[in-house]
C-alpha cells in the first residue's frame, strides 16, 4: 500500500518536501469493513487549512487538522476489492469522503456513495458530478439566485467550482464575467466554456478593466478567492447584489492580501442592501439528488462541459497539490491512481 504522508506542517505555501511517500502492506478488512482500492483522488484547496496544527478561530470539521505522518484525507473514487459488509459487494464502484492519499483504504461504509459500476468517466464523480459541481450549483442557485439578464462575476473562473458556476450562470441567462490567472486560462474560459468575458487578474488595473467589462455593474459575485480580486469587484456591486462566499483561496497559505477595511465593507452591505452569505456544501446534501438530475441533464445534452486536470500516479499528488496554489490546474484537479 503506497501512501503519501504529511511529513511536516507547511509554512506558507506548501512544498513537495512537506510530504513523503511510504510503502507498506495492503491492509486487511475486519468484519463489517471493506478493502477499497482508490482509483482517483480529489485534491482541493481546503486541504491546505487542514495541514495546519490548529483550526484557528473557526473550529469545524472543514478545518480539523490532518495527523502528521499519516496520509491526508480526501475524497476518492474507489473500487471495493473485498467486502465483509453486507451492503457492498466486491467490484462496487463508490465515492468516498476521505479514503485519502493512498492506494488502498479500509472503510466501514460510512459516507460511501455508490456509482454505476460502468460509469464512463468516474473522475467526474469528484468534480462536475461531485462535491465541486454541487458547490457551484448550490451556491449559485440558492444564494446567488440568478435572474436572466443579470451580470455574474466569478473568481477562480477556470477552476473546479468556478468553471461550473459560470456555465450554469450562462444557462440561466446571465452575462458572465470570469476572473482567472493568465491569458490561456481566460481564453479557454471564453472559447470553450462560453463565458462572455474573462479578465486576467495578474495584469494591472483589474478594477478598471472590470468596470469596462461590466458597464451595468455586478449583480452576483461568486467569491472563491478574496484579497485583491475581491477588492476590485466590490465597488462595482449593484444595489441588492448577492455574494455567495464559497472560498478565499488567496489567503489559505496564511498570507492575506486584504487591504480594505472591514468597516467599509460592512457599511456597503447596508447602503447597497448586499446579501453576503457563506456556505458549506456538506450542509445541503438533501439537495444532492436534484443537483445530480439537473447536472446530468446538462452534461448529456452537451450544454455544459466538464473541465478536468488529471495527473497520473500517487507519486505526483504532492506536486499537484502545490500547483493548486500556483494555478497549474484548469477545472477539477484529480490524481489517477489506477484504472
Ligand atoms: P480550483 O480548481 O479553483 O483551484 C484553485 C485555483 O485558485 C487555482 O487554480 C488558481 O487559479 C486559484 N488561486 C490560487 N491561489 C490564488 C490566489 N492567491 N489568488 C487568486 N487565485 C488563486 O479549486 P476549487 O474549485 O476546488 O475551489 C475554489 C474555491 O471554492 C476555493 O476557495 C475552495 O476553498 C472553495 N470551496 C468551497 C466549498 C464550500 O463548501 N464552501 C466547497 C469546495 C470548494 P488561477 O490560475 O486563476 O489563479
Amino acid at each position: 500500500n503506497r501512501q503519501v504522508r504529511l511529513a511536516r506542517r507547511p509554512r506558507g505555501a506548501p512544498v513537495p518536501d512537506d510530504f513523503r511517500i511510504v510503502d507498506g502492506p495492503v491492509p486487511v478488512p475486519n468484519d463489517g469493513e471493506l478493502l477499497l482500492r482508490n482509483l482517483y483522488l480529489s485534491l482541493d484547496p481546503y486541504m491546505r487549512g487542514r495541514m495546519n496544527d490548529s483550526h484557528g478561530s473557526y473550529a469545524s470539521p472543514y478545518a480539523l487538522p490532518f495527523a502528521l505522518d499519516a496520509p491526508p484525507g480526501g475524497g476518492t473514487v474507489a473500487r471495493v476489492m473485498r467486502s465483509r459488509l453486507d451492503s457492498f459487494a466486491e467490484g462496487d464502484l463508490v465515492v468516498t469522503p476521505d479514503a485519502g492519499w493512498q492506494t488502498f483504504a479500509i472503510s466501514d461504509g460510512t459516507g460511501l456513495r455508490r456509482l454505476p459500476n460502468d460509469m464512463a468517466q468516474p473522475s467526474q464523480a469528484l468534480g462536475v458530478l461531485g462535491m465541486t459541481g454541487f458547490t457551484a450549483w448550490w451556491g449559485l442557485t440558492a444564494i446567488g439566485r440568478p435572474q436572466a439578464g443579470e451580470t455574474l462575476v466569478v473568481s477562480a473562473a477556470a477552476g473546479a467550482v468556478g468553471s461550473v458556476v459560470g456555465q450554469i450562470g450562462r444557462l440561466l441567462g446571465c452575462r458572465v464575467i470570469g476572473i482567472a490567472g493568465g491569458t490561456d486560462k481566460c481564453r479557454q474560459v471564453v472559447e470553450e466554456l462560453g463565458f462572455d468575458a474573462c479578465l486576467d487578474y495578474r495584469v494591472p488595473d483589474l478594477a478598471g478593466r472590470l468596470r469596462e467589462a461590466a458597464p451595468d455593474g455586478i449583480d452576483i459575485y461568486f467569491e472563491n478567492v478574496g484579497g485583491a480580486v475581491r477588492e476590485a469587484v466590490w465597488p462595482l456591486l449593484n444595489n441588492d447584489a448577492r455574494v455567495p462566499v464559497c472560498g478565499l483561496v488567496s489567503g489559505y497559505n496564511g498570507v492575506t492580501e486584504e487591504a480594505g477595511g472591514i468597516h467599509a465593507l460592512l457599511m456597503s452591505l447596508i447602503v447597497k442592501r448586499i446579501r453576503l452569505q457563506g456556505f458549506m456544501n456538506a450542509d445541503h446534501l438533501d439537495s444532492f439528488p436534484d443537483f445530480e438530475r439537473q447536472m446530468r441533464g446538462w452534461l448529456d445534452a452537451g450544454q455544459l462541459r466538464a473541465l478536468e486536470t488529471i495527473v497520473d500516479g500517487l507519486d505526483q499528488a504532492a506536486t499537484a497539490f502545490v500547483g493548486l496554489f500556483e494555478g497549474h490546474n484548469t477545472g477539477k484537479l484529480v490524481v489517477r491512481l489506477s484504472e
